[in-house]
This record gives structure tokens, sequence and C-alpha cells, in this order.
């Protein structure tokens, strides 16, 4: 069934129909290499770094999915972003088109997809500069966790509604009081004959307000003979006794994005609502992780193509001193110098990618893209925005969004300071 979904989107989908244009290859001798069979592109070497049909890591079936991601989010989503994420509609809708738990196996209630096909959604989300769907998180963060560890009910009750759009996933791991520091969380849950009593609170939590399940990170053994040997994870659902739902939060950027607070009081939780073994739950974390950190590489690097392709619009249209400012030096050399840090920063994430798609990758790694990616993502749109000049400072202008919503990506999915601690253990580890 999920499956054939695919399918189907690839069979009602007519290239000759869509409005956007393959790629245009820019350098013949380069670009007509034959790398693995395959002659596609690099987005380096396209008309535009956003173009279909570039980057040797997808296939042609992968293109014909982007068409239909992208044509649903510039039709469906673009025009409504802001409104949608109030009302949730978009979600059941987003299922509907097949864009949901598309990397979750098709006899778990997914869609059968690679990782590379989920991939797509999340470069077309940030290609559109929509940064309000929830999505990513929904699909590629929180159903691995009930994938990997979930038992068959679980399984079998929550992925096919998941993948549906009808059941709406967060994970609740940080707290007002620990963020980095994951192991200091006081969020307990204590054991009462079979059930276990949920009490504490979490904060930021993306997805949180809409949500319908909660993946909460709580501490079942303070004894422990380390706080990490002593966390569990739990399945929380909406309209649990106790559960409630805080504000949602004000934030700098990602204003379409639902990030709330979420408060656990006395819930009652049965034995069925345990995310795999008891006590498991930071190993469970770690060996997510680093899907998570990659997944913030590539929207990072999508990004910056989108900001990039925006600011060639600009600069080509934007007149001063009697030419338009694509003519003049500085401004070219700028833009040579975003193109380059793109394309090598693109090259790299697509590497990882590929590795990640047949045998996942390793958190060192997954660790050097996120931290990598997203830096480069806010000098990217710190020079975009200065480029655009007063206008880039307009909300109008999708730069502005860009340049807001870029600077959470440094701090979320482990905050590039602790990610440089983690790449740096390996290296000097003996
Ligand atoms: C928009 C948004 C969405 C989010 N979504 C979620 C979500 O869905 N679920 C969830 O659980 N959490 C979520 N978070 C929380 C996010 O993961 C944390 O904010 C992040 O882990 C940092 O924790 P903190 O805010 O407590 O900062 P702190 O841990 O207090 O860190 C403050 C500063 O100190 C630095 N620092 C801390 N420790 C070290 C160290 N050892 N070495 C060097 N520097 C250090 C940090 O890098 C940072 O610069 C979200 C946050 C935001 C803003």
């Amino acid at each position: 069934m999920a499956i054939n979904s695919l399918r189907s989107v690839r069979s009602i989908v007519s290239l000759r129909k869509m409005s956007t244009s393959s790629a245009k290859v820019l350098s013949k001798p380069d670009s007509t290499r034959d790398i693995n069979g395959s002659k596609r592109p690099e987005p380096r070497e396209s008309a535009s770094m956003m173009d279909i049909g570039t980057r040797r890591v997808f296939s042609e079936d992968h293109d014909i999915f982007r068409q239909t991601a992208r044509r649903f989010i510039q039709e469906e989503i673009v025009p409504y972003h802001a409104q949608w994420e109030i009302d949730g509609q978009c979600w059941e809708k987003a299922g509907h088109m097949g864009l949901l738990g598309i990397a979750t196996p098709e006899e778990q209630g997914g869609l059968g997809g690679d990782f590379l096909t989920s991939s797509i959604v999340i470069d077309e989300l940030s290609y559109a500069n929509c940064s309000g769907p929830g999505w990513v998180i929904h699909s590629d963060i929180i159903m691995p966790y009930i994938l990997h560890h979930g038992t068959p009910e679980q399984i079998q009750k929550f992925l096919p509604a998941m993948t549906a759009g009808k059941c709406i996933g967060a994970i609740a791991m940080t707290e007002p009081g620990a963020g980095s520091d994951l192991q200091s969380i006081r969020t307990n849950a204590k054991k009462d004959g079979n059930d276990y009593i949920l009490n504490g609170s979490k904060v930021f939590i993306t997805n949180g307000y809409m949500s319908d399940l909660v993946i909460v990170v709580a501490v079942t053994n303070p004894q422990a003979k380390t706080a990490a040997h002593g966390i569990s994870l739990f399945l929380v659902e909406e309209g649990m006794k106790g559960f409630i739902k805080g504000k949602k939060l004000k934030k700098m950027g990602l204003k379409a994005q639902d990030t709330a607070e979420l408060f656990f009081e006395d819930v009652r939780l049965p034995k069925s609502a345990l995310l795999g073994e008891e006590n498991k739950g930071f190993y469970y974390l770690m060996s997510e992780l680093p899907q998570e950190r990659l997944i913030i590489g590539m929207m990072a690097m999508a990004s910056c193509e989108y900001m990039f392709e925006e600011t060639r619009k600009y600069v080509k249209e934007r007149k001063a001193f009697g030419k338009t400012l694509s003519k003049v030096q500085v401004i070219q050399h700028q833009l040579a110098e975003l193109k380059t840090e793109i394309a090598i920063g693109r090259a790299f994430i697509d590497q990882c990618l590929e590795i990640h798609n047949t045998r996942g990758l390793d958190s060192s790694t997954a660790s050097m893209a996120k931290y990598w990616a997203s830096d480069i993502q806010n000098k990217v749109a710190d020079c975009c925005v200065q480029l655009h000049g007063g206008w880039g400072y307009m909300q109008e202008y999708g730069i502005c969004r860009s340049y807001t919503d870029a600077r959470v990506q440094k701090i979320y999915g482990g905050s590039n300071e602790v990610l440089k601690g983690l790449i740096a253990r390996q290296i000097v580890m003996d």
C-alpha cells in the first residue's frame, strides 16, 4: 500500500506538465564525465543550484519524486505557510501526498523509500524557504525511534498514523535547566506497580503544541552508576491526564514552526508506554543522533543554495551608480566565494548522505556535517542579506527569513561547540 503510494506519486506526475525546469548544464566538459554510469551535473555546474536532475547521489526516480514534492510545497505550503502551521491541515495533505514517513519500511507502516528520497523533502522545504512544517523531525527523527526500538504493538499503533499525518510526533529531551548536558535532566518516571508516574517539564519542543505523541526522556534510575545508565524513553500521548501543553514560544526565527513547553504532572503511564528497555534511553538517543545531525547539515546546505539563487537574482536586477550590482567586480568576487564554499559544502554533505543511505553515518562525521554546514549557512545568510542592502532587512524579502531562521541551526541538535568537543574526542583518543 505504502510503496504503492510512492509509485502512484510517480505515475501521476507528468514531467512535461511541470513548471520547474530540469538542470541546464553550464560547463559541458566537466558535466559530461561519466561517474558510475551517471552523467548528472553537480549543482555548481547547473544554471541554478536548485535545479532538478543534478547531484550524482540521486536517480531519475528521485527527480520525479522531487518534482512532486516541489510542486506540492509551492502550491500547498508557500501561500499558506503561517496559517497552516496554526491549524495543522498540511499534515494530512502531506501524508496523502506521500511526503511523510518515506524512509520507514512499508511493512512497518511507512512508504518504504530510501533515505535519499526522504532527503528530497528536506531539501525542497529549504528551497521554498519554508521552515514551518515540522515534517522532518516527525518523519526522520521521531519515527526512527519507534521503528528501531518500539514493540510490534507500538509500531502498529503509531507508524501508519504518523505516515498518514494523523498523528504528529515530537521529542522532548531539553529542560529549562538541561540542554547540552542531557544527563542532568530532572524529569523522572517512578515505578508504581506495573505503571510509571511521570513528573517534570520540557522546553523548546518542536511540534510540541500540535503533538499527538511525544517521546519523553526521563530518569528512571537516579541511583545508576552514571546518569546515562538511568534514563528511559516514554511514549506520551495527547489527552493523557497530567500531560499539559504550555504556550507556543516566541522566537527570533522559525516563526511558523511550533516550539512549545510541555509539563508532566503525575502522568500515569502503562508499561506499554516504555520505548525499548528501561534505562537504555541514553544509548538509544546516541544511536539516533547522527541522522538528526546530518539532517541539520542537509537543511543548511539546501538553504545556502536557496539564498545564493535569491541573491544572484537580486544583484542582476538591482541598479546602483548606473549599472546593475552584478557588474561590480567586488560583488562578483563575493558571489564567486559564496558559490565555491557552497559547492564544497554540497560535495561533503552529499558524500555523507550517500554513506548514510546504505550503512549509517558515524557520530563524528555527522557532527562535522552539522557544525560546518550550519556555520557556512550563517555566513552565507549574512553575506546575502548584505548584498540585498536595506531590502534584505525587510520581511517581505525571503532572505530576511532565511537569515533569522539560520541562527538556531548552530544551537539545536547539539550546539556547534559541543559537537566540536565530540569530534575532538575521537581525534585525540588513544
Ligand atoms: C527552535 C528550537 C527548537 C528546538 N527543538 C527541540 C526539540 O524538538 N526537542 C528537544 O529536546 N530540544 C529542542 N531544542 C533544544 C536544543 O536542543 C537546545 O537548546 C540545545 O541543545 C542547547 O541547550 P541549551 O539551550 O540548554 O544551552 P546550554 O546547554 O545552556 O548552552 C549554552 C551555551 O554554552 C555552550 N556550551 C554548553 N556546554 C558546553 C561545553 N561542554 N563546551 C563548550 N560549550 C558549551 C553551548 O554551546 C551554548 O553556546 C530546540 C531549541 C530551539 C531553539
